[in-house]
């Protein structure tokens, strides 16, 4: 664990001049546009020449760039960055290019809690956290000699859902796994997709209220992934997997989406016991999440994973959701993060908000 200080961090810093600065990837022209509209100044870090794509769009353009040969290469100018001021927004992106070990040793002010990187990444630990808060998740099979029903099987360290497979017998999940992996089988929840993006601050009272702080509702997506989301143009899953042709999970893009008004108190309560609940174990996920889920034909939600800061399923939203428009209009997730840092500078709350 990281014995980073971030009131040490922040006390060569000049609060009235800070920079907020991401990798170039991800949800950054997002997280620019937002921190250009609160009038920060912004910094992105890219690998080789990206500028020029960034041209292409004049509002989500970082200020200044910071060109490295290889993301590790970040932790060779904390240095310089520290003198710019620089708050790090983190994507998942910048977490994998990073690599985990090294996000955690990052010494720049990061926005959010970089203890909760522990309790998403192993999924066991996860689950703790999410079963532990009352949500329920999608049912775990430890021996794959009892399943019974579709379960997916992700391989631990996948990303973006690659090489996850369905499996309908023990003996198709027998034919299609590799053992060398390590992997967990769930059962495969039918039902739709919608991916929550919430924002908890610890500072702020003025939405869905908290024991400490408020939540809100920013917006929501489906992910579109490929080849799962269109491979019935070709034929039924069945029909492809007897010609050995095999769904895929990987994410290619995002969907706008809105839920029925009706189930909108449960993902209000869902948000808070997940909120409350990461208050106990680690002192809180700060800032921007996202619960995955599944409803079932019940109306019941299914949560199957989490993700502890902006997700790539915000950036429909740039200029604002049909949920965000009844906080402020033109309010992305990115210049929510702008605001939090702002308010939280104001009122000298910074390391309440930073780790
Ligand atoms: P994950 O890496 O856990 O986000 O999963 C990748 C994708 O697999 C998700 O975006 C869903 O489309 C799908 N998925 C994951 N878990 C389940 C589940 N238990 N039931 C149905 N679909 C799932």
């Amino acid at each position: 664990m990281t014995k980073i200080n971030i009131n040490d961090m922040l006390t060569s810093y000049d609060k009235k001049n800070l920079t907020i600065c991401t990798v170039c990837s991800h949800s950054s022209l997002q997280i620019f546009n937002g921190a250009r509209k609160e009038g920060f100044k912004t910094l992105g870090i890219a690998v080789g020449e990206k500028r020029k794509y960034y041209d292409a769009f004049p509002l989500g353009k970082p200020d200044e760039f910071l060109i490295v040969d290889n993301y590790k290469d970040i932790l060779k100018c904390t240095d310089e960055l520290r003198k710019k001021n620089v708050i790090v927004i983190p994507h998942g992106s910048f977490v994998e290019y990073l690599g985990p070990d090294q996000f955690m040793k990052l010494e720049l002010p990061t926005f959010g809690n970089r203890k909760v990187l522990r309790w998403e990444s192993d999924r066991k630990i996860e689950r703790q956290w999410l079963e532990g808060a009352g949500i329920t998740m999608p049912q775990e099979i430890k021996n794959p000699k009892d399943i019974n029903k579709p379960v997916i099987v992700k391989y631990h360290g996948a990303k973006g859902g690659k090489g996850f497979f369905i499996a309908k017998t023990y003996e198709e999940f027998k034919r299609r796994v590799d053992e060398k992996q390590s992997y967990t089988i769930q059962e495969f929840v039918m039902g739709t997709r919608y991916y929550l993006h919430y924002f908890y601050s610890p500072i702020q009272d003025n939405a869905y209220k908290l024991s400490k702080g408020s939540l809100q509702l920013l917006s929501m997506d489906r992910r579109d992934e490929t080849t799962i989301d269109e491979v019935q143009r070709l034929g039924s899953i069945a029909e492809l997997e007897e010609l050995g042709i095999h769904p895929t999970f990987v994410v290619t893009g995002n969907i706008p989406i809105v839920m029925r008004e009706s189930l909108l108190p449960k993902v209000f309560q869902m948000g808070e016991a997940v909120v409350e609940k990461s208050l106990e174990l680690f002192g809180g996920v700060l800032g921007s999440f996202c619960l995955e889920t599944v409803v079932t034909e019940d109306l019941e939600f299914k949560v199957f994973e989490i993700s502890a800061r902006i997700v790539a399923g915000t950036n429909p939203y740039i200029a604002g959701s049909p949920y965000s428009e009844m906080i402020q209009p033109d309010l992305s997730t990115g210049r929510r993060i702008a605001q939090e840092i702002k308010y939280a500078s104001k009122k000298n709350l910074l390391h309440e908000i930073l780790s």
